[in-house]
Parts: structure tokens; C-alpha cells; sequence
């Protein structure tokens, strides 16, 4: 059975704290999200602002496949504004447990009704698509749930959404809970939130009991603990439940829109979040590292490539040493066996004392054991950075590479940011690197602290991790991205 997918990023998710989005960055999340083969992007609430209209106009000009959605409250302002920014479909949202028809609407039972009777008539006479949703519908009576969706139906609502807007269904009441409206003549839409960690076990539930459309957000972000995570929703969908449902959702693209997301939205990933987290495939125990070198699935159930990712063997305290040959020879490192036992010996005693081991790191240690001497190609001479209130940040950079130096300046949203676009400018002229990761860290307490900063940076699909300490943070910041860069020309034979 075909599952469609409604995706909430650009709306729920959007509804993140601390997270806006310009009409530009919405755009580019439309794009990818229609490219992965999203069926409904929820792009925005139409009313919220000039800037959300025109983004979301920007958004059903594309020529997208998907059906673009605008959330509206019950009012007829709402809805003229989805109407001025050309959407297909509208989220009309309509509140119907006691506790909110009470004290956020100061209204009743009866009234919420013929409102939203007459708001479903005025969107239908405008051409919309219109999906009927029930705030807090898991905490509403239940017998007058059915009367709204029975009315809205009648009234010509093409889809309905019972929303688990504060996350307080679990899976068996989830199940019951879709079963028992399931004689509703109109396609039902799952709507969880992530509360209780259960949002992507409900929305699998309600499908089990007869929905057939899930909303989710990537990365499961969303208000307070979150939505139900798209990208957990589809590949459980498509690995545990023996082909009975599919998605039209690319797989393998899953992580780069997550990355996009992250990157955009600036709201990072825990290393061990399901799917798209950078730990999914990444092995560190000698045990389990052995295990997989011999055949994967003794400890994976989800393969690489099924999400288009690599797997990845991370050096540290637990490896063995095939884990750690296997990592050397993808760094391009060959080592006989006497030296192989040097670098492990290495490795543990820098894990021991409490360090995360970077891939610079575990460089830096066999070129001591093999003997080489490693000259970086690029060097940083000066650093200046102006940075205060009522300034924009403003850093200006000089790198040295064989006999010529680079200057460059730049301004930024910070004075890392700042620093970063300098340094930038000057290689952008030479190559392609771009930065994917960034972690501050004070390793002392303290505003005197010595600050430790990992960065990742990659090269067409090299990615290579470096650590900068130092007492400035402009510097750290600086150090660690260069010393990636170097190590990723030097791998390529690349000369600036
Ligand atoms: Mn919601």
C-alpha cells in the first residue's frame, strides 16, 4: 500500500525555537525535499508575515511535483492569504479538545463547528485542496471528534488529520485510535509529536490501524521535543514491514537532505540519532569492527548504501587492529604489521588520556612511526579580526603557501564565520574544499580556557576531521581548518 508523506519542515519544524528561516534558505529545502520525492510540502503559514508570503510564493512557482501547503487557522484572513501566494492545498486547523476550545478559543463545541463549516466551504469555492486538521485531537471527546470529521467530510474536506499535538498517544492507543475512525470515508493523516519518544512508533501504529499519510519533519525537528522524523518513518516502512507499504521517498537521499536541514536550520544532530546521525555506521569496537570487516550484517540491519552513506571505522579506545588497518589504508596509509602494532599502541595511550582521536591525529601518529616528515602546504601567517557591537565582524587573513602569501578579508555573521570566509577566499581560488562540521570546545573552565576545536572538512568525497587548540578562539578555529585542508591536498597531490 502506497503511504504518502507530508512534509512539515518548512512549517513545523520551522516552529523550532531559535529557528527562522529566510525565504532563499526555504526555498532551497522545498527544492530538496520535491527531489526527494516528498508527495505534500506543508512550505509555511501564509499569515505569519510579508516574508513567510513570499516565500512560500517563491515556493508554488517552482513547478514543483509536490502539492504545496500553507497551514490556516479557521479564519477567512488565513485563508486569503494561502489563496494570494497560489498554494494547492490548505492545512486548516481547527481546535477541538474541551481544554482548547475552553481557554485558547473562549468558545464552544457548537461554534467551532460552523466555523469551520463555512471556512472549508470558502476554501473549496477558492479550489483548494483542503485537509481538515483537529488540533488536540488525542485529548477531544472522542464522539465529538467524529461529528468534525463527519461534518467536515460532508462539507467537502478531502482529507482529514487527527493531531497528536502534545505527543500523548502511544502505539497501542495510536492503533485503537485510527482503527476506530477508520470508517471515515476520507484519507486519515498521521500527526505525532515527539514528547515521549514515541512520535515515529504512533505514526507506524496509525498507519497499522489506517492512515495513509504521515506527517514528518526531517531530523524530527519541530516544537519542544519535536515531529515524528521522516526519514525514521520511511526506512522502517521500507526494511520491517515485509514490502506491505511503500513511499515514493528516495532513500539514499535521505542523509543529504538531513544535512541540508541541519546545516540550514542550525540545529545540529545528536552523533547517535537514528538513520542520519554520524555514528549510524561508524564502528569503534575491536569486537564488533572485526565483525563487520567480515560480513556487515553481524552488527548492521540497515546497509550504507541503502542510504547512499559509507561505512565508517573510527579509531579510539575500543579498536582492534583490523579496525585500525582498515582505517589506515582509507586514509591511504600502508603499514607493515610491526608498525601497525606501534601506531595501536599509540592510539590507546592518547585515548587514555581522555582524548578524542581525529583523523589528523592518527595521521600525525604514523607519520611519526613511518618516519615521515609532513610539511603543510598551507600556513597561516596573520589573523585579524574585528568584531563588537554595532561592528560587522570583519577578519582579514594572510596564508603562506610555498613563496606566495594569500590576503584576503572578509566580513561574516561572527568572527569565526568571518575568519572562515577569508580563509576561504584565499583557497576557493585553488580548490574545492568545503567545511561540513564545526565543535567548539573549552577544554579547561573558565574564561581563560584553552579551546579545542574539531572541524571536518571535505574534498569531492574525502572527509577528513582536524583538531586547533588554543588560548583564542579565532585562531583554534583557524589552525583546525587548515590542518584538514592540508591533509586532504596532500592526499590529493593537490598544489596551491
Ligand atoms: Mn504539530
Amino acid at each position: 500500500m502506497k503511504i504518502n508523506v507530508l512534509d512539515t519542515t518548512l512549517r513545523d519544524g520551522e516552529q523550532t525555537p531559535g529557528v527562522s528561516l529566510t525565504s532563499n534558505e526555504k526555498l532551497r529545502i522545498a527544492k530538496k525535499l520535491d527531489e526527494i520525492g516528498v508527495d505534500i510540502i506543508e512550505a509555511g503559514s501564509a499569515i505569519t508575515s510579508e516574508g513567510e508570503k513570499e516565500a512560500i510564493r517563491q515556493i508554488t512557482h517552482q513547478g514543483l511535483n509536490a502539492e504545496i501547503s500553507s497551514f490556516a487557522r479557521s479564519l477567512k484572513g488565513d485563508i486569503d492569504s494561502c489563496i494570494d501566494c497560489d498554494v494547492d492545498c490548505v492545512n486548516l486547523v481547527v481546535s477541538t479538545s474541551d481544554i482548547h476550545i475552553k481557554y485558547k478559543l473562549n468558545s464552544s463545541r457548537d461554534e467551532v463547528i460552523e466555523n469551520m463549516v463555512s471556512n472549508i466551504e470558502y476554501a473549496k469555492d477558492h479550489g483548494l485542496i483542503v485537509e481538515l486538521s483537529a488540533e488536540d485531537a488525542t485529548r477531544t471527546d472522542f464522539e465529538y471528534l467524529k461529528k468534525v470529521f463527519q461534518t467536515a467530510l460532508d462539507t467537502g474536506a478531502d482529507r482529514l488529520c487527527p493531531c497528536d499535538t502534545v505527543g500523548v498517544l502511544t502505539p497501542e492507543k495510536s492503533y485503537d485510535f485510527y482503527n476506530k475512525l477508520s470508517f471515515l470515508d476520507g484519507p486519515l493523516s498521521a500527526h505525532c509529536h515527539n514528547d515521549y519518544g514515541l512520535a515515529v512508533a504512533n505514526t507506524l501504529e496509525a498507519i497499522r490501524g489506517g492512515a495513509t499519510i504521515i506527517h514528518g519533519t526531517i531530523n524530527g525537528i519541530g516544537e519542544r521535543a519535536g515531529n515524528a522524523s521522516l526519514e525514521e518513518i520511511v526506512v522502517a516502512l521500507n526494511n520491517l514491514y515485509e514490502g506491505k507499504y511503500t513511499t515514493d521517498i528516495k532513500i539514499n537521499q535521505l542523509y543529504n537532505a538531513s544535512k541540508l536541514v541541519s546545516r540550514t536550520t542550525g540545529v545540529y544532530l545528536q552523533p547517535n540519532k537514528a538513520i542520519v546521525g554520524e555514528n549510524v555506521f561508524a564502528h569503534e569496537s575491536g569486537i564488533h569492527a572485526d565483525g563487520v570487516i567480515k560480513n556487515a550484517s553481524t552488527y548492521e540491519s540497515i546497509t550504507p548504501e541503502l542510504l547512499g552513506r559509507h561505512r565508517k571505522f573510527v579509531v579510539g579506545k575500543h579498536t582492534g587492529t583490523k579496525g585500525l588497518k582498515n582505517r589506515l589504508e582509507e586514509l591511504g596509509i600502508d603499514v607493515d604489521k610491526e608498525q601497525l602494532l606501534e601506531i595501536f599502541k599509540q592510539v590507546k595511550d592518547f585515548s587514555d588520556k581522555g582524548k578524542c582521536l581525529t583523523d589528523v591525529d592518527l595521521q600525525a601518529i604514523s607519520d611519526k612511526v613511518l618516519e615521515k616528515d609532513m610539511k603543510q602546504k598551507v600556513n597561516l601567517e596573520e589573523v585579524t579580526v574585528v568584531s563588537g557591537n554595532n561592528v560587522t565582524p570583519t577578519a582579514s587573513v594572510k596564508l603562506k603557501t610555498g613563496d606566495s602569501e594569500i590576503l584576503e578579508s572578509s566580513t561574516g555573521l561572527g568572527p569565526v564565520d568571518a575568519a572562515y570566509n577569508a580563509v576561504k577566499k584565499c583557497l576557493n581560488e585553488f580548490s574545492d574544499v568545503e567545511l561540513e562540521e564545526f565543535h567548539v570546545d573549552a577544554i579547561t573552565g573558565g574564561a581563560d580556557a584553552l579551546i579545542d576545536v574539531i572541524t571536518k572538512v571535505s574534498l569531492g568525497d574525502k572527509v577528513i576531521s582536524s583538531r586547533g587548540t588554543d588560548s583564542d578562539i579565532i585562531i583554534a578555529s583557524v589552525e583546525s581548518y587548515l590542518t584538514g585542508v592540508n591533509r586532504l591536498l596532500e592526499e590529493n597531490d593537490e598544489d596551491l
